[in-house]
């Protein structure tokens, strides 16, 4: 029987990790299940999974959590300070996938248990990869990466030599608006960012797909999780999404790994690592599938790339600061205040405001890191971009 903890249970990742681990009730005690605002869902998967515990992060929902769980045997816990102690209470597996910034203290508390990560949140790499390596060697804890790219690269790196490693290429489908040309990315509404072609997730990561700063984070943590330079990380179109990533060897060979788009593949190899276990996903039928197409990534229509180079080149505390400016130009998008373009203009200007912010002279620490958030998602709230 394997312990496990779930944060970020009620968002897209945490309900295909609980939809997982359901069918196998017998074999998981589910120690705590965390989520926001969606109590009723939190209430009800906790009862589904006979959690010990439930915590909602946020503090106005502890009574509407505390009777939804009434007389279940669930206990209850809200506010951020729960959800740290959540993080302490035994678990041999915890999945990471709370969304934004707050997800970096819960998985950087879970790794003192000295177990395993699974890592679905994408910020804490981006915002500090250093520090979460280190701390998870320091605690001898197993970090496995659950984005789709990078368990693809994990897959593909399995019983390989890192230093073999020539590239690594991360496919990108390309989000909404893939083929329109500069001067319609300009014009191009909240609407035309919020349909995906192939994947089914919530607002925020569609647009970022869209603006392709989705894969420029995937770039950043590729960097910061497998330790190759910039120069040996390339992003390319893919609009399938069947092939998630290849990494190409010394020898010149390359190997992909491919499945249908659905996060349970990267949740399940996760849940079941070292070995492999029955995932419920579609299987690919290749015939069907007839042909995949690549193309190269256009960096002067999605700049997202470009300044994700800016900062693996810079490192320190500049994956903090385009994380935190990428969140509040979402946020300005959304609202109708800037462009879709402007949101990269945005990140870019915050980027150059904060330049001599961003160099570190010592080691990452979380202070830091937490700081600079702050810092860039006030500067990029006051910044002008021309709309
Ligand atoms: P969602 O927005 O669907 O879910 C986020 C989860 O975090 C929910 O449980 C939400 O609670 C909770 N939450 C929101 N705000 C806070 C907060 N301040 N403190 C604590 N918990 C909070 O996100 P996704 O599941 O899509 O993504 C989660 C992470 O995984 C992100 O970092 C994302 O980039 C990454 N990821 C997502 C993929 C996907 O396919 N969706 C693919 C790869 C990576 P509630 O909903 O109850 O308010």
């Amino acid at each position: 029987m394997r312990s496990v903890t779930i944060f970020g249970a009620t968002g897209s990742i945490g309900v295909n990790t609980v939809d997982l681990i359901s069918r196998d009730l017998d074999s998981y005690n589910v120690v705590a299940l965390t989520g926001g605002r969606n109590v009723a869902l939190l209430a009800e998967q906790a009862v589904a999974v006979k959690a010990d515990l439930a915590v909602t992060a946020f503090d106005d929902c502890f009574d509407a959590l505390k009777e939804a769980l009434a007389g279940t045997g669930v206990e209850v816990a809200a506010g951020s300070q729960a959800i740290k102690e959540a993080a302490h209470r035994p678990a041999d597996w915890t999945m990471s996938a709370i969304v934004g910034a707050a997800g970096l203290v819960p998985g950087m508390e879970a790794l003192k248990q000295g177990k395993t990560l699974a890592l679905a949140n994408k910020e804490s790499l981006v915002t500090a990869g250093p520090l979460l390596l280190s701390e998870a060697e320091k605690h001898g804890a197993t970090i496995l990466p659950v984005d789709s790219e990078h368990s693809a690269i994990f897959q593909a790196l399995v019983g390989e030599d890192i230093n073999a490693v020539e590239r690594i290429i991360v496919t990108a489908s390309g989000g909404a608006l893939r083929d329109w040309p500069v001067d319609a990315l300009h014009k191009a509404t909240l609407k035309d960012a919020c349909t995906h072609p192939n994947w089914d997730m919530g607002q925020r990561i569609t647009i970022d797909s869209a603006t392709l700063f989705n894969k420029a984070m995937e770039l950043i943590e590729t960097r910061e999780f497998f330790g190759v330079r910039p120069d040996q990380i390339e992003a390319v179109v893919h609009p399938e999404s069947l092939i998630h990533a290849l990494v190409g060897f010394t020898d010149g060979a390359l190997m992909a790994h491919l499945g249908a788009p659905d996060m349970r593949h990267a949740i399940g190899y996760a849940l079941h690592w070292p070995e492999r276990g029955h995932v419920p996903v579609a299987r690919l039928d290749l015939a069907k599938v007839a042909q995949l197409n690549f193309r190269a990534a256009d960096p002067e229509r999605f700049p997202a790339l470009r300044l994700a180079y800016e900062v693996m080149e810079a490192r320190g505390l500049a994956g903090a600061t385009f994380n935190a400016a990428k969140e509040i130009a979402l946020d300005k998008f959304i609202a109708g205040e800037i462009g879709f373009m402007q949101m990269a203009e945005l990140v870019e200007a915050t980027l150059s405001t904060l330049s001599g912010e961003i160099v570190t002279s010592g080691p990452l620490t979380l202070d830091g890191v937490l700081a600079a958030d702050h810092l860039a998602r006030k500067t990029a709230a006051t910044l002008n971009v021309a709309r």
